[in-house]
């Protein structure tokens, strides 16, 4: 069990693939951004776990932690020759937070990448995803992870 894995990285520009689009907007960080060692062997798939964004507090209590699933996957827009992490937060925010620093925590492993004849077999697999890492993160195994001191952590 190589869990929890530690990643973290400024987000970046994807390749509008239309996660947009498709209700599903993917914040990418590059997976050179490795911080605590692991993720170069790390199986391409989708995984959960969480998220610390270093955006202002809000007034509304918002926290700076949220639960989320993700993918690291070979890129087809550099010939497969890099992986990318594409990190979906499960929370609606006001706007993009393109710059700002992620810091995750992996907690598990959904399933291995497939490839998709229709936008609607990947929609569907990615709702699935969500509701499979959002059940996940109940377990009680899982609940200290919320405080992570590695999630608050930006630099
Ligand atoms: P890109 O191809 O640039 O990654 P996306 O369509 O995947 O574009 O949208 C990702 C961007 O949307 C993120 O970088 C972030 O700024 C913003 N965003 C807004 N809400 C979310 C969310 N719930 N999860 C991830 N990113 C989000
Ligand atoms: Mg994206």
């Amino acid at each position: 069990d190589p869990f929890p894995l530690r990643l973290s990285g400024p987000v970046i520009k994807g390749f509008g693939r239309g996660s947009k689009e498709l209700q599903i907007p993917t914040a990418n960080i590059p997976i050179g951004g490795l911080r605590v060692g692991g993720c170069e062997t790390v199986e391409s798939g989708v995984y959960y776990g969480y998220a610390g964004l270093d955006l202002p507090a809000t007034t509304d209590g918002d926290g700076k932690v949220f639960p989320m699933v993700m993918s690291i996957g070979w890129n087809p827009f550099y010939k497969n020759s890099v992986r990318s992490v594409e990190v979906h937060i499960i929370h609606t925010f006001p706007k993009d937070f393109y710059g700002v620093q992620m810091n995750l925590v992996i907690l598990g492993f959904i399933r291995p990448e497939f490839d998709y004849v229709s936008k609607e077999a990947l929609i569907e697999d990615i709702r699935m995803d969500i509701r499979v890492g959002v059940n996940s993160l109940e377990r009680d195994k899982y609940r200290k992870f919320k405080n992570d001191p590695y999630l608050t952590d930006f630099e």
